[in-house]
């Protein structure tokens, strides 16, 4: 699946710059989130999910609810139940 192959150095502040083929391909903007694990095999760096409503996956509007979001037309249908 590996299309293409990048090498990259760390900077003096210990950042990987992520090619800019890649995030045009999987749409990383600034101040996307991921995650980064150390494994056998190496680092995974894993893109998180972008915000958005956890009941509809909107998102517009979000409002935050417990450890979630969730968008305002799906808060309002929650609480005419
Ligand atoms: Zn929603």
């Amino acid at each position: 699946m590996h299309k293409k192959r990048w090498i990259r150095k760390l900077d003096t502040l210990g950042r990987v710059v992520i090619p800019m083929d890649i995030r045009r391909e999987l749409g990383i903007v600034k101040q996307d989130a991921f995650s980064l694990a150390s494994t056998e095999q190496g680092i995974i760096l894993h893109q998180i999910d972008k915000e958005k409503c956890r009941l509809c996956g909107s998102n517009d509007s979000l409002k935050p609810y417990r450890d979630s979001l969730v968008c305002i037309p799906c808060m309002h249908e929650l609480k005419s139940l």
